[in-house]
């Protein structure tokens, strides 16, 4: 079960509010896409969402459970950080178990979770390589893996291909959907890019200085955009 709810959720650094109060739903299994231009807090509402950083005031709920007191390891999801976030100096294999050994986890247990991942990911042939001997969606799937050995409510992807070249990006938006397809896990994909948003949500949330301006599918967000600047960011003909 991976449902999440914000309720009245505002957060300040300092004097500054980057996000105003906001509400939202998200349900269990769905694919919500977070889409705005640089800067309009999406990595914030990811990192609140992770307990990585505190909410100033409201609630969130994790499966109707209020997460405020919940520290980020016991929240039930995973971050997926970009591909540079794998250790170098550890082979595949190792860095998929990293998160699993951390919670100290029975050697038998580790290794049956990452041989499924590294199933699920065509990673099976590359374990005992190191980071540096993959290719740049490789190394990517590598950090999805150890997400997915956790076996998490939620994934919380920022941006994650963002780092990729244009080619590849589009083949692991396709092998992102096709996970999505394969675990039925609630995910949350934060992007500037609006095809990756198009493409690979169930659900659209797009954002601008902290505000939602408008949450729905792809193509009611693109034949009904509410006002000029989702219009503008979709790029739908109004
Ligand atoms: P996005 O991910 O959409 O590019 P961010 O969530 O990173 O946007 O940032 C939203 C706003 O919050 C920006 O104005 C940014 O400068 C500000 N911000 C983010 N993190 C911090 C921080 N730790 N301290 C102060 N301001 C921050
Ligand atoms: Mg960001």
């Amino acid at each position: 079960m991976g449902r999440i709810q914000l309720k009245d959720v505002t957060k300040s650094f300092g004097d500054v509010q980057v996000i105003p109060p906001l509400n939202l739903t998200i349900e269990d299994g769905e694919f919500t896409v977070f889409v705005g231009p640089s800067g309009c807090g999406k990595s914030t509402l990811l990192r609140l969402i992770a307990g990585l950083e505190d909410i100033t005031s409201g609630v969130i709920e994790i499966n109707g459970e209020d997460a405020t007191d919940v520290v980020p390891a016991r929240r039930g999801l995973a971050m997926v950080f970009q591909s540079y976030a794998l250790y170098p100096h550890m082979s595949v294999r190792k860095n998929i178990a990293f998160p699993l050994r951390m919670a100290k986890m029975g050697q038998d247990e580790i290794d049956k979770r990452v041989t499924a991942a590294a199933e699920v990911l065509n990673l099976t042939d590359y374990l005992d390589r190191r980071p540096g001997q993959l290719s740049g969606g490789q190394r990517q799937r590598v950090a999805i893996g150890r997400a997915i050995v956790r076996e998490p409510a939620a994934f919380l992807f920022d941006e994650p291909l963002s780092n990729l070249d244009a080619a590849l990006r589009v083949g692991m938006r396709m092998e992102i959907s096709e996970l999505h397809k394969k675990l039925d896990t609630t995910m949350i994909y934060v992007t500037h890019d609006q095809v990756e948003a198009m493409t690979m949500a169930d659900k659209i949330v797009v954002l601008q200085a902290g505000n939602i301006e408008q949450v729905g599918s792809p193509l009611e967000l693109y034949q009904r955009p509410r006002n000029t600047f989702v219009a503008g960011f979709i790029g739908s003909p109004k």
